[in-house]
């Protein structure tokens, strides 16, 4: 897509399924705007998806809406928008979790690309990364940073341990065709050794091998769509929690064993630095 050109959809799309996390039949449904920005709604009320209080510590990325309710496993949803630049869009749920659908947002970037029309903007419309921004987890060795570029670009490293046997590293820069064939198809996956413990904290109860690769604690991980699909994946994941500043991001961000906690809190911090470097 050329700079200065957005898309916006212009036909109402819905879809429904089972949350990952609650197991619950939802309905997603999205819908034209004229204005510009990602806004979601709920009974009548909308709000500007940047001015939403969000949270990456229940193994995905939940939204808090000011009447007391959430909305949980937004990051795939909000991948799919920032990857194919609508950021014209209103979006609400019925229920409580985004659809799982087949656990990447294949599904949905798909059917959105038949409902979105570009159209020129003259202003601004990004956050450019100035210096480095990053969060860590020293505990993990794990950290997210952003660096200043040219394009919005994405490094991103899954490392666990040299006794999983698994390492996956890729690099992405953004462009819409980039995203349909490198990360939108990507599926979410979890360790097998932490299935139960998810569970035991009532997540996950939507997960199946139809929505969610399983990394066996040996051997090879079987039916996978790339050979390094969980880089891929934790890339998607990325890009959709960034999705949260609302507006497209000019910058190089660099995840090595980063998730949700982690990109969740780099765009707090991005939005503060944006904020303090004007
Ligand atoms: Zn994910």
């Amino acid at each position: 897509m050329m700079a200065g050109k957005i898309r916006r959809l212009k036909k109402p799309i819905t879809l429904e399924g089972k949350g990952l996390h609650t197991g619950e039949l939802s309905v997603l449904k999205l819908s034209p705007t004229d204005e510009l920005g990602i806004w979601v709604e709920k009974e009548g009320e909308r709000y500007r998806l940047q001015d939403l209080e969000a949270d990456g510590s229940f193994r995905g990325t939940t939204l808090f809406l000011p009447d007391g309710s959430s909305i949980k496993t937004v990051e795939h949803l909000l991948a799919a928008l920032s990857g194919l630049g609508v950021w014209q869009v209103a979006f609400s749920i019925e229920g409580s979790e985004v659809p799982a659908l087949d656990g990447s947002c294949l599904p949905l970037a798909e059917e959105l690309i038949k409902n979105v029309e570009e159209f020129s903007l003259d202003e601004q419309f990004s956050l450019d990364v100035t210096f480095p921004v990053w969060v860590r987890d020293e505990d993990r060795g794990a950290f997210v940073a952003a660096f200043p570029s040219n394009t919005f670009e994405l490094s991103v490293v899954v490392n666990y341990g040299t006794e999983r046997g698994i390492t996956q590293a890729m690099e992405y820069v953004h462009q819409e065709e980039s995203f349909i064939k490198e990360l939108a198809g990507a599926r979410t996956f979890v360790l097998e050794e932490e299935i139960e413990e998810i569970i035991s904290r009532g997540l996950g109860l939507g997960g199946t091998k139809d929505n969610t690769i399983v990394v066996p604690l040996k051997g090879p991980i079987p039916g996978l769509r790339y050979p390094d699909e969980l880089a891929r994946h934790k890339a998607l994941d990325l890009m959709g929690d960034l999705a949260l500043l609302g507006v497209p991001l000019k910058g190089l961000v660099v995840s090595y064993k980063g998730g949700h906690v982690l990109n969740v809190e780099l765009t707090k911090r991005l939005k503060r630095a944006c904020v303090l470097g004007e």
